[in-house]
């Protein structure tokens, strides 16, 4: 910076400027609109590039002409110029301050007479003071200032000159133009200082405070920047070293769950290790899901919560009545087992196993015995099951491995003693995916289900105190090494006044309030229910009344919904108009009217039935054609009976070469169903005898048993299923072996009464009893 002491030219041109004032030796870029002072600034450069810049007095002003400046302006001299997209930048240099005493020239721009204006230089004591204290000041907002460089310090103090230090300073701070146009004005340097200090000193106090304000904002941003750069960098580090990241939150609170839990031993420890290893792993990977998955398994599980038992049996009797009707040998069976374990608790009793048909309240009996133990229940399906997995579980390393079901099961029931009821245990099959009864047989005998293992959970879950009930169809499809830790309860089917009695009072409350009706809004009448158990049931059990009975709820409801409010009386009428067509004609009796078709009785899984079994004859040569789906043995017994009836011919009043020209067939309707057993036997024989002998079967005759190649016939099982099948279908006399004469004990005495039985021990006696009387045999010639 230098002073260049040079006489300036009387008259110059005006360039007024908004915001900048000019300083002597300050060198500062002026931005001019080109359009406005082209000619000006054309004018300058081709001179000796002085001109004068004065403050535009109110830049807000809208004037004709050019604006009005202040009376004090700086001459300046162009230093460089350079063009830019918004029109000229001059870079000049401050010369002098000087008073703009007169408009020469107008148009385009305005000539001026200047006077430069001589400064009062004073030195002395005062003047050093004032100077010192001005360059602490501005070191202060220096300091202070993000935007001003360090260097200005030692730049400051090394101008000597006070009036240009203060002048260097005004053009430095950021004041404000009126302020700085004030300090322009000021000749007298010593008061140029003293209004200095006072400006740097209320511009620091400014700072001051701007700053304050900045530290405590950015005190609560710089806190969390520091805390997430700090976190960002422990990642890179445990990234770098293999340790992968943080422990994110939801391990704290499974440390938490875990210290809460009740473990066993092992369970606990497994659950630590396995919460070390989440909390090195990524939570978005799918490693930690799996982990994360199976911690919550752990931890959910009931190891050591268990229920309280109520022992009391005069309360279980209650419960069990209070759910069932009649069943009385099976409760009395049930309410022993309890009996055994209120007087020894440590014994490990049998499994109770309910076998029976479908829906005659094999499961619910077990949900009533968990509620007179006040125990939890969970009942679980076997039918179908061939997969040992389903049972014990599929090992971890599967992707969305669970658990087997007994262990699902378990916590479901949230304690580890529930009554566990195994439905169906008799559906288990096996094949080449392991056998699930194995696995059925750890978790049920008491000599190892204390500990159960489980392939998912890798742990050994200790079962004992689960009170295990299976319930099947059938006895024998139970492999046997399960079948020999079970204590056997059987029930049979219920009797059509059983089913009008259980259903008057279980079945139609229970279905009218799970329909939301009330007592005044349906009733039923006991000929009713009769014919829907006739006409629209088929079973030795429940379900499909209940269904029915639910469907005629269903339809009330709907009425009372609709805003009826007559009570409807069910009655048959009633029935068939709710229900529709009946599914199941009433008179089987008929079917058997020609000759060739006897009326068996059938034992199924499902309960009792009767069987119609058809002989035909046609020409052909002496084959014997059996349809209808049959088993190995059924079939045996169509050729015994056959041989039989060869061997008896002559007594039968039938040609001794009867089947030399002849084909015979025999069928077994309801073909889809596999059928299998000795006990159709006796029905096959009488149904070709009466073929042969064209003496059709009695109606209303129903008969079961084996019957042997010599004419003998053998106890069969299930008596008491088929006669009450028998019954339901309307037939009167039945047929069966001597050697199932005790079982006629099992039969409900009502029942009893209304049929004629006949036990037999030979076929000829069957014969008698089933045929009709004929004239003479019409074989072959027909
Ligand atoms: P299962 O398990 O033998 O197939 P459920 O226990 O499911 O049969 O019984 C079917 C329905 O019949 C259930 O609603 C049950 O309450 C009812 N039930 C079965 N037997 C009786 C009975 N003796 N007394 C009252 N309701 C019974």
């Amino acid at each position: 910076m230098t002073n260049k002491r040079r006489s300036l030219p009387e008259t110059l041109p005006l360039l007024p400027v908004t915001d900048s004032v000019i300083f002597p030796r300050m060198v500062v870029p002026l931005m001019v609109k080109e359009d406005e002072y082209s000619l000006l600034i054309d004018d300058t450069l081709g001179k000796e590039k002085f001109l004068v810049v004065g403050l535009v007095i109110d830049p807000e002003k809208e004037e004709d002409g050019p604006p009005e400046v202040h009376r004090v302006g700086t001459t300046v001299q162009v230093i460089k110029m350079s063009k830019t997209d918004g029109g000229t930048v001059l870079v000049v240099q401050g010369i002098a301050r000087v008073a703009i005493e007169a408009v020469v020239s107008g148009k385009p721009y305005q000539e001026v007479r200047v006077r430069k204006l001589k400064e009062i230089n004073r030195r002395g004591k005062k003047i050093d003071a004032m100077t010192s204290n001005l360059l602490g000041l501005f070191q202060q907002i220096v300091e202070l200032s993000p935007h001003l460089p360090n260097e200005l310090i030692p730049l400051s103090r090394n101008v000597d000159d006070p009036g240009a230090l203060a002048d260097m300073l005004v053009s430095t701070v950021n004041l404000d133009r009126l302020k700085k146009q004030g300090i322009l004005e000021i000749l007298d340097v010593r008061k140029r200082l003293e209004k200095m200090i006072l400006f740097l000193g209320e511009e620091l106090e400014l700072q001051k405070m701007g700053k304050k304000i900045h530290d405590e904002v950015t005190k609560g941003i710089d806190k969390h920047q520091r805390e997430y750069y700090l976190k960002e960098q422990l990642k890179a580090i445990q990234k770098e070293l293999g340790m992968d990241m943080e422990e994110p939150s939801e391990v704290e609170e499974l440390r938490e769950s875990l210290a809460q839990k009740k473990l066993p031993e092992h369970a606990l420890q497994t659950a630590e290790k396995e919460i070390g290893r989440l909390a090195k792993m990524h939570p978005s990977s799918s490693e930690y899901t799996v982990s994360r998955t199976y911690l919550d398994w752990i931890l959910d599980l009931p190891w050591m919560e268990s229920t309280e038992d109520n022992l009391d049996l005069k309360r279980a009797e209650a419960v069990l009545d209070r759910h069932h009707y009649n069943l009385e040998k099976v409760k009395k069976r049930i309410l022993e087992f309890l009996a055994v374990r209120k007087l020894n608790p440590g014994h490990k009793g049998p499994i109770l196993c309910l076998v029976g048909p479908p829906g005659t309240g094999k499961t619910s009996l077990g949900r009533s015995i968990a509620e007179a133990l006040e125990r939890k229940f969970v009942r679980m399906s076997l039918g179908g099951i061939r997969d040992e997995a389903e049972i014990r579980g599929h090992r971890r390393t599967y992707v969305g491995a669970l658990p087997g079901r007994i262990v699902q099961g378990i916590k479901r029931a949230g304690a580890n003693n529930p009554v566990f009821v195994l439905d169906e245990i008799d559906k288990v099959g096996a094949d080449f995916r392991g056998d699930p009864s194995s696995a059925l047989l750890e978790a049920l005998d008491p000599e190892q289900n204390f500990s159960f293992s489980d392939h998912y959970l890798g742990l050994e879950f200790d079962l004992s105190r689960v009170m295990f009930i299976a319930t099947a169809n059938q006895l024998e499809p139970i492999p046997p090494a399960l079948r020999d830790r079970m204590e056997v309860l059987e029930l049979s089917g219920y009797t059509e006044e059983e089913k009008v009695n259980i259903a008057t009072k279980f079945l139609i409350p229970r279905q009218v309030a799970e329909h939301g009706l009330k007592r005044k809004h349906i009733a039923f009448r006991k000929p009713g229910i009769r014919k829907i158990i006739r006409e629209y049931t088929r079973e030795a059990g429940l379900r499909n009344l209940e269904r029915e009975i639910g469907g005629i709820c269903r339809g009330v409801a709907r009425k009372v919904a609709d805003g009826s409010t007559e009570k409807m009386i069910v009655t048959p009428e009633e029935v068939l108009e709710h229900l529709g067509k009946p599914k199941f004609a009433r008179d089987p009796a008929e079917r058997a009217s020609i000759p060739g078709v006897a009326t068996g009785l059938a034992w199924t899984p499902a309960g009792g039935d009767i069987l119609f079994i058809e002989a035909t004859k046609m020409p052909g040569n002496r084959s014997l054609v059996l349809t209808g789906q049959l088993g190995d043995v059924m079939k045996e017994s169509a050729q015994a009976a056959l041989s039989y009836l060869r061997s008896k011919a002559k007594d039968l009043g039938i040609p001794e070469d009867f089947y030399k020209d002849l084909d015979l067939h025999i069928h077994v309707p309801a073909g889809a169903i596999p059928k299998d057993g000795p006990s159709a036997g006796v029905t096959m024989l009488t149904a070709l005898a009466s073929l042969l002998t064209a003496r059709p079967v009695k109606p209303k005759v129903a008969m079961t048993g084996e019957a042997t190649l010599r004419g003998t016939v053998l106890p069969v099982g299930g008596i008491k299923d088929k006669v009450l099948a028998a019954r339901r279908e309307g037939m009167t006399q039945i047929i069966l072996p001597d050697g199932n004469r005790n079982d006629l004990d099992d039969i409900p005495e009502n029942i009893r009464k209304q049929l004629t039985f006949h036990l037999v021990s030979r076929m000829d006696e069957v014969l008698n009893l089933a045929l009709t009387p004929g004239k003479k045999a019409l074989v072959g010639k027909d």
